[in-house]
């Protein structure tokens, strides 16, 4: 029983707050949202103007309108935190952090084998000849890094990671590996925005201008018969407006050009849509049918005040 009544479109908006239902509309509008990944940390810049979205995140993925897929990970560090790290080769031996990549080479000539960091002034230590082509003269027998202080050499140094905010030295033992997340809104996140949410915060809207609002009422043609609309919104009693929430389906197109014929040419007819280009198209201006762009939420918002705002003038 408690389970039915939290899936009522009505109690799910109840349960986000103003924040939540903001960064829903948002987050519908992207596919994805991205992290940018800097020195200075994980940012979403798509998100960066609206506040407390960290915690109104949290609500919305709670109630499963958004899902968070990891992305990719950070190594931070794991005394404060910062993924400001530079990781660095150490000597297995001794520790020291000076050494220097090089290649294990043979000189050709002579057959002498030594890391080609020994070949000073291109010479060959044993037999003295200076090699003049190394790519000829001297055969490669794979990376080395040798340590300048001890004088160990290695294929797989020690790796360490030093973080370059408070110089904690730390290895993959110590390291917090930190997830980084995109944000996605799912199925049920999208239909809460494109029905519920914007009838809702329409809704709001205009009962704060004064007017009244009702939902999935039915209202008389002028032919006789009654059409039912998400939304009327009424001034001193009279309906001064009627608003579909659609997604642009054939048959609602159709349907909306009919119940706009039988409207009362005073009321204002509006639709709002995330399909806007496509259903103007569709009835080509043909008739008094205001489309909005459901996606900018505060621009429909505007909108609507103006087309009745201008009608009460
Ligand atoms: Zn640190
Ligand atoms: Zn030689
Ligand atoms: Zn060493």
């Amino acid at each position: 029983m408690a389970e039915a009544e939290a899936r009522q479109p009505g109690s799910i908006i109840r349960l986000l707050d103003e924040s939540a239902i903001r960064l829903l509309f948002r987050l519908a509008d992207q596919i994805v949202i991205m992290p940018k990944v800097s020195l200075t940390g994980i940012e979403y810049p798509q998100l960066r103007d609206l506040e407390d979205w960290g915690r109104a995140m949290k609500v919305l993925e709670k109630h499963g309108f958004v899902e968070k897929v990891v992305i990719t990970r950070l190594i931070a560090c794991p005394a404060c935190g910062s993924a400001n790290v530079a990781t660095q080769y150490r000597c297995v031996k001794c520790d020291s952090y000076n050494l220097e990549r090089t290649r294990i080479v043979q000189h050709l000539v002579c057959g002498y084998t030594d890391t080609q960091i020994k070949f000073k002034n291109d010479t060959c230590p044993k037999c003295g000849l200076k090699i003049t082509n190394p790519e000829a003269e001297l055969i490669s027998l794979g990376v080395v890094y040798e340590c300048l202080d001890c004088g160990s050499r290695t294929s797989r140094p020690k790796m360490v990671h030093r973080c370059m905010e408070c110089d904690n030295i730390f290895t993959y033992r110590e390291a917090s590996y930190r997830p980084v997340y995109a944000f996605r809104v799912t199925e049920e996140g999208r239909r809460l925005v494109s029905k519920e949410l914007v009838r809702d915060v329409v809704r709001k809207a205009l009962e704060t201008e004064g007017f009244t609002v009702e939902e999935d009422v039915t209202l008389p043609g002028m032919s006789g018969v009654s059409h039912k609309y998400t939304l009327v919104v009424r001034r001193d009693g009279s309906p001064v407006m009627a608003i579909d929430i659609i997604m642009g389906r054939e048959a609602e197109v159709l349907d909306a050009m009919v119940k706009r014929m039988d409207l009362a040419p005073e009321i204002e007819y509006v639709i709002i849509t995330d399909n806007r280009a496509a259903i103007t198209r569709r009835i080509a201006g043909s008739s008094n049918i205001r489309v909005l762009d459901r996606r900018d939420v505060d621009k429909l918002i505007e909108e609507l005040k103006n087309i009745v705002g201008g009608r009460s003038l």
